[in-house]
C-alpha cells in the first residue's frame, strides 16, 4: 500500500464493512479481495469514485487487497485510451493496486474451457436464433418464455457448433452460446442467459486471437472466482444477476467462491453520469471532451481544480447504503469548497476590470506590500504585491449612485484596499454614452495596513491589482452541466445550462500568478477558487478555471 493511502483515515461504518468485518471475525475469510471492475469504455466519472473508495478503502482498512479489473469483454466499445485514462484516475484519487492489474480478456482461453466444461455436462447449447427472436422467446415479467428449437441438441452437436463457432466459420449474430438452465424462471435473467456471441473483431487487450466473446454475466463472476475475490461489490442493478451469478459458480469447477454484495449507485443532481450519456455530450460537441471542466468525469473534476483529498471526502460524506436517492449537486461542492479553504493560497485577481486612479499617490512610483497568503495559515508564507497609483478594481464594486447598503465605493465614500490604504472616491471619468471608464481617489498614506494606528476601520474592503504590474489572463467560470435537479428522459439534453460556461477574455490578475503551474489551484480574494487549467495555459501565460464559488449560490435560486 502506498505511503498517501495511510495517511487517509478510515471511513465510516457501512454495511458493507460490517459484512467484511464479520466475515473476518467468523474466520470465514483469513483476508479479504475485493476489486473495482471498470469496463473501459469511457471514462471515469463521480459514479465510479464511489465504488473505488469503498472497494480499495475496504480493502486497505481491513488489511486486504483490491483489485483493478479491466472488464474488457466488448472489443467494439473499448479502447486503450480508456484504459490508460482509467488507470491515471484511479492512481490520482488516492489509490494502489500494487501488482493486481488484471483483464478479464486474459482469462478468455479459461472462460472458453469452462464453456465446453458446461456443453459436456449438458448446460449449454448452441443457439441459431436470431437476436430478435431470442428476445421474443425470452418472454416478459408475467409470462413464462419459450424453449428454443435448438436447446435439445446433443453436447456433441453443441461442442463441434462452438468450435467452429471460436474457429471463426460463422458469421456475426449467426449463432450464440446460451446456457441451458430455465426458460420459465421468474427471474428473466436465468432464461437460459447468452453466454457467448460472435463478433469478428479485433480487441484492444487480446488483440485477433478471438471472434466469440464471452457476455459480461458469464465473465463477470468467474473472474472474480479466478482472483480469488472475496466480496464482489457491485451496485443494485445486478441484484437480479445475482441468481446467475451464483448458478454459473455453483456449476463450474471455479477455484474460489466470491459472493456478490450490491450497494446503490451514486447519482448526482444537476448532472448525468452514464457513460453513454457522457460519450454523447463528447460526440455531439456539447463540451470540448471527457475533461472537459464541467464533465462529472473524474479527469473533468481535476481540469475543473477538484482535489482527491475533496472527491474522498464527498464518497465518505454520502456513505454507501442500498437504496437508490439523488445526491445534491451543493455536498459535492461544498467537499472541494472545505478542502480548498484549508490549503488554497489566497490572492487577489479582478475578473471585471474598472480602472482606479489615485490621484495624490506620487506620480511613477510604486511600492511593495507583502500580503500572507493565508489568514489563518502562516506556513504558507506570503508574497510581495505591487502597488502603484493605477489599479484594477472590480466594476462592480463601485456604483455611481450606491444602492441601499452598499457599502463599496462610491462618490464620497470609502473603502480599504485589501493589504493596502485606505481610498475615497473624488471623481469618475466617463464615455461619451456615460459609462464609467474610471475612477478617481484619494488616498490616505498613514492608513497602510500593518502600520501603528492603520487600524481605522471603514465599512468596505475590496480586492484589487496594481495596473502596470497586473497580468492579463482567460477567467472561465463554470457552472453545472444542466439546469434541472435530476436530469433524464430521452430528450435529457433539453436541460442542458447554456450558462455552464461563461469566458472572461482580460481578467487582470497579481503578477505572482504569472507563473503559476499548471493545476495550482488558488482562491481569488472575495470570488471563489481558481485553478490553473493544464491543458490551455502556457508557461507565463496561465488560463484559469473556476472551480466553485466561495458560497453556495445555488440553494437561492
Ligand atoms: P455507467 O452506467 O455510468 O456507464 P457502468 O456501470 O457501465 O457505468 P462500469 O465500468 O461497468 O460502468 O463500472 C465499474 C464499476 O463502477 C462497477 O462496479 C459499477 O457498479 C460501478 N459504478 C458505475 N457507476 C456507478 C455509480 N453511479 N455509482 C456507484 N458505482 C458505480
Ligand atoms: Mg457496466
Amino acid at each position: 500500500m502506498s505511503s498517501s493511502e495511510q495517511c487517509i483515515p478510515a471511513a465510516p461504518v457501512n454495511f458493507i464493512r460490517n459484512i467484511v468485518s464479520e466475515d473476518l471475525e467468523s474466520g470465514k475469510h483469513k483476508s479479504i479481495v475485493t476489486r473495482f471492475p471498470p469496463e473501459p469504455n469511457g471514462y471515469l466519472h463521480i459514479g465510479h469514485a464511489k465504488s473505488i473508495c469503498l472497494n480499495f478503502g475496504v480493502a486497505r482498512d481491513f488489511g486486504g487487497r483490491c483489485h483493478l479489473r479491466f472488464d474488457d469483454t466488448n472489443p467494439v466499445k473499448e479502447d486503450v485510451e480508456y484504459t490508460e485514462s482509467i488507470k491515471e484516475s484511479v492512481r490520482w484519487l488516492g489509490f494502489d493496486w500494487g501488482d493486481n492489474l488484471f483483464y478479464a480478456s486474459d482469462y478468455f482461453e479459461q472462460l472458453y474451457q469452462w464453456a465446453e466444461y458446461l456443453i459436456q455436462q449438458g448446460k449449454a447449447y448452441v443457439d441459431d436464433l436470431t437476436a430478435e427472436e431470442i428476445r421474443a422467446y425470452r418472454g416478459t415479467l408475467t409470462e413464462p418464455g419459450k424453449e428454443s428449437p435448438y436447446r435439445s441438441r446433443t453436447p456433441e452437436e453443441n461442442l463441434n457448433l462452438f468450435r467452429r463457432m471460436r474457429g471463426g466459420e460463422f458469421a456475426d449474430g449467426s449463432k450464440v452460446l446460451r446456457a441451458k438452465i430455465d426458460m420459465a424462471s421468474p427471474n428473466i435473467n436465468l432464461r437460459d442467459p447468452v453466454m457467448y456471441r460472435i463478433l469478428h473483431a479485433s480487441h484492444p487487450h487480446a488483440g485477433d486471437k478471438w471472434c466469440i466473446y464471452p457476455m459480461y454475466d458469464y465473465a463477470h463472476g468467474q473472474s472474480d472466482a479466478i482472483e480469488g475475490i472475496t466480496h464482489s461489490v457491485c451496485t443494485l442493478e445486478f441484484e437480479a444477476h445475482k441468481p446467475l451469478y451464483e448458478w454459473f459458480l455453483d456449476n463450474l469447477p471455479v477455484p474460489a467462491r466470491p459472493r456478490q454484495y450490491e450497494f446503490a449507485r451514486l447519482n448526482l443532481t444537476y448532472t448525468v453520469m452514464s457513460k453513454r450519456k457522457l460519450l454523447q455530450l463528447v460526440q455531439e460537441g456539447d463540451v470540448e471532451g471527457w475533461d472537459d471542466p464541467r464533465m462529472p468525469t473524474l479527469v473533468g473534476l481535476r481540469r475543473r481544480g477538484y482535489t482527491p483529498e475533496s472527491i474522498r471526502t464527498f464518497c465518505e460524506r454520502i456513505g454507501v447504503g442500498r437504496s437508490d436517492s439523488w445526491i445534491d449537486m451543493g455536498i459535492l461542492e461544498e467537499c472541494v469548497r472545505e478542502d480548498l479553504n484549508s490549503r488554497a493560497p489566497r490572492v487577489m485577481a479582478v475578473l471585471r476590470p474598472l480602472k482606479l486612479v489615485i490621484d495624490n499617490y506620487p506620480q511613477g512610483s510604486m511600492e511593495e506590500l507583502e500580503i500572507a497568503y493565508h489568514p489563518q495559515k502562516p506556513e504558507l508564507g506570503s508574497r510581495m504585491v505591487p502597488f502603484s497609483g493605477e489599479l484594477w478594481i472590480e466594476a462592480d464594486d463601485f456604483q455611481e449612485v450606491p444602492e441601499k447598503g452598499f457599502k463599496r465605493l462610491s462618490p464620497g465614500a470609502e473603502v480599504r484596499l485589501r493589504g493596502g490604504y485606505i481610498v475615497n472616491c473624488t471623481s469618475v471619468d466617463k464615455d461619451e454614452a456615460g459609462n464609467v471608464k474610471a475612477v478617481h481617489c484619494s488616498y490616505d498614506p498613514e492608513t497602510r495596513s500593518g502600520m501603528p494606528g492603520a487600524e481605522r476601520k471603514v465599512k468596505g474592503v475590496i480586492h484589487w491589482v496594481s495596473a502596470p504590474h497586473a497580468i492579463s489572463a482567460p477567467v472561465r467560470l463554470y457552472d453545472r452541466l444542466l439546469s434541472v435537479v435530476s436530469p433524464g428522459g430521452d430528450d435529457w439534453k433539453k436541460d442542458l445550462n447554456p450558462d455552464s460556461i461563461q469566458l472572461l477574455e482580460c481578467a487582470k490578475l497579481e503578477p505572482s500568478l504569472a507563473t503559476a503551474p499548471p493545476e495550482a489551484t488558488f482562491q481569488f480574494e472575495r470570488q471563489g477558487y481558481f485553478c490553473v487549467d493544464s491543458r490551455d495555459s502556457a508557461p507565463g501565460r496561465p488560463v484559469f478555471n473556476r472551480t466553485v464559488t466561495l458560497r453556495d449560490t445555488w440553494t437561492k435560486k
